[in-house]
């Protein structure tokens, strides 16, 4: 078994000195990825980090030399998955010294060694603050055939690794890591850090970078993207600047961001979304629970009285706006009463889709030591009526939507059903037939389209005949 190495900062010469890094030219590297859009982004990093050394990407962990995990932990269910791929990848990686196995993402960064002894043949872990380490991190494993616990590494700067993304008309921009708020249940901040805001010339800097490669739609990522600029090195932008001064980018059609804070929700942003073509009608803010006991109990931060102001103000001044949210059922002490207020809350706000899911305690949180959770029958029984609930607010909107003309931005042509696959600005797929194939419209290209056909999870179409 190989010893664990401590060492920290190691890569950099006694006198300070960066040492020469190796080539990775003519190596492979495999990415398994879990979890939200900020894992998916880390992972186009990674995968950046090793290109440019020489390194490219294989589709089977049996053919890669470098094999990077890269864990979610928001949930229990989240790390059992992680370790069962992770059962499996073992049994198919390569032999020998030069194969390396590493843990990346939020599980690592809140497990630490303890992933050792879980799994023993990895080699590496690292936590999503520690990316731009990677190099230098597998340098060291492979140097000195060790395993190298890199969380333990000083945080590198907030530069930004170079991302290899699919090729597409869609992109991810991390404009924000990490999260200051406490929310009693979310292991989020322990994980990931202290919240910091990339420097807006970056962020401008890569969106025309993106454009002149392709891509016509950018989503902004941060854990509460909208308090951009509150804390780290902005460039003196606030959250609306950045958006204004990214609606100026020529050839760039559409910007979207996830995930906001109701408690960083402003004016200006309701503002700017209200004026702006390029930034989307569709807001993701989670409530969380309608009961303001529990969302005390949540520690995050506002009342169901101050969540309604700001859904009366987006609803009232952005037309035709998608509001979408996350919901917790069975948090510590959960009554019948503090779940019937959450479902009058979805009652009332009539959300145009939910991410619903039963709390989970996550050890080293608040919330983790309270007694008095739900029964996991009851939490599921809530769990079920809630879903039931959104999917039948979902099924009525988008039935609405039927004999209506939308706007997609078209991102695949499917040419075996003559079909243009894209996106309304509010965030629905809408698969869209198309007459005339032989002069078919192009991924990136704006279009209108009729609807046909509407089910809970989509939209269909067809190509209006003067698009
Ligand atoms: S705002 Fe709350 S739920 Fe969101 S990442 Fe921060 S602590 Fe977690």
């Amino acid at each position: 078994m190989k010893e664990t190495n401590h060492i920290t900062g190691s890569g950099v010469s006694l006198s300070g000195t960066p040492l020469p890094l190796p080539s990775l030219d003519g190596k492979t590297f495999y990415i398994k990825t879990f979890g939200c859009q900020m894992n998916v982004h880390d992972s186009e990093r990674m995968a950046g980090l090793l290109s440019e050394e020489g390194a490219r990407p294989v589709s089977e962990p049996g053919e890669a030399d470098i094999i990077l995990v890269n864990t979610c932990t928001i949930r229990d269910k989240a790390d059992q998955k992680a370790l069962s791929d992770l059962g499996r990848i073992r049994q198919v990686r390569k032999d020998g010294p030069e194969s390396v196995l590493a843990v990346t993402g939020c599980m690592a960064q809140r497990e630490g060694e303890e992933i050792f002894r879980l799994v023993p043949d990895v080699d590496l872990i690292l936590g999503p603050s520690q990316i731009r380490n990677l190099i230098p991190l597998l340098d060291t494993v492979s140097r000195d055939h060790q395993r190298v616990d890199g969380t333990l590494w000083p945080p590198p700067d907030m530069t930004t690794p170079p991302a290899l993304r699919p090729p597409g008309i869609t992109a991810f921009v991390t404009i924000q890591e990490g999260c200051d708020k406490s929310c009693a249940y979310c292991v989020v901040p322990s994980t990931r850090g202290a919240e910091r805001s990339r420097p807006a010339r970056d962020i401008f800097q890569e969106a025309e970078e993106l454009v002149s490669l392709g891509y016509r739609e950018i989503t902004l990522l941060g854990q509460n993207v909208n308090g951009y600029g509150h804390k780290g090195d902005s460039s003196g932008a606030s959250f609306p600047e950045l958006l204004r001064r990214l609606s100026e980018i020529s050839g760039l059609h559409r910007i979207r961001f996830t995930t906001s804070h109701p408690n960083d929700m402003s004016d200006e942003l309701i503002e700017v979304m209200a004026s702006s073509a390029k930034v989307m009608p569709h807001l993701h803010l989670p409530v969380q629970s309608g009961s303001d006991r529990i969302l005390e109990k949540m520690q995050r931060g506002y009342t169901l009285e101050t969540y309604r102001q700001w859904v009366t103000k987006v609803r009232k001044n952005i037309s035709g706006v998608s509001l979408t949210t996350d919901l917790i059922v069975g948090f510590c002490t959960e009554t019948e009463e503090d779940f019937r207020q959450t479902m009058e809350a979805v009652e009332e706000f009539c959300f145009d889709g939910a991410f619903s899911f039963i709390y989970s305690p996550r050890p080293s949180t608040p919330a983790h030591a309270w007694a008095d959770t739900p029964s996991r029958e009851v939490a599921v029984e809530r769990l079920e009526r809630l879903q039931k609930l959104v999917e039948k607010q979902a099924e009525a909107r988008n039935g609405k939507l039927v004999g209506q003309e939308v706007e997609i931005l078209v991102e695949k042509w499917d040419e075996e059903n003559s079909m243009a696959i894209g996106r309304t600005p509010q965030f629905q797929t809408v698969r869209a037939h198309v007459d005339a194939p032989s002069s078919p419209p192009f991924p990136g290209d704006l279009v209108q389209v009729r609807i046909t056909q509407a089910s809970r999870t989509g939209l269909r179409g067809r190509l209006s005949p003067n698009a």
